[in-house]
């Protein structure tokens, strides 16, 4: 799988604000924020994206999102927050390595664009 803008962070070749870190995830601050808080949740493995999922990944996935809510109340979300997984062009995946969106701070608008 070719490298990307994830994975160069998973290996410390390019900075970013790591708020987390474990065997299996990293956890790290959007550089272009939508919300207050906004943070990316990645699995280290370069899993390209849900479409590219299999029945093992399910603890992996479950893992991610629990990471994310635990960061949720670290950083304070208690007004509530949105974790969003786009996937694929039309979905608006923009890297090709998944990540969970944990995005709070403001009130956040439904439906999204
Ligand atoms: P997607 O559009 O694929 O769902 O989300 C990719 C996210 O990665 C975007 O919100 C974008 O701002 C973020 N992003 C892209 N490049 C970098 C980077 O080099 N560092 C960090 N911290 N975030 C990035």
């Amino acid at each position: 799988m070719p490298d990307t803008i994830f994975s160069k962070i998973i290996a410390r070749r390019i900075p970013a604000r790591i708020e987390y870190e474990d065997d299996l995830c990293l956890a790290f601050h959007d550089v272009a924020p939508q919300a207050p808080t906004h943070v990316l949740v990645i699995p280290k493995q370069p899993i390209p994206s849900l479409a590219d999922l299999t029945d093992a990944d399910e603890p992996l996935v479950g893992h991610l999102i629990g990471v994310a809510t635990k960061l949720a109340v670290k950083l304070g979300l208690g007004n509530g927050y949105r974790l969003v997984v786009n996937c694929g062009r039309d979905g608006g995946q923009s890297v090709d390595h998944l990540h969970v969106h944990l995005l709070g701070g403001r009130s956040l608008g439904w439906p999204p664009g």
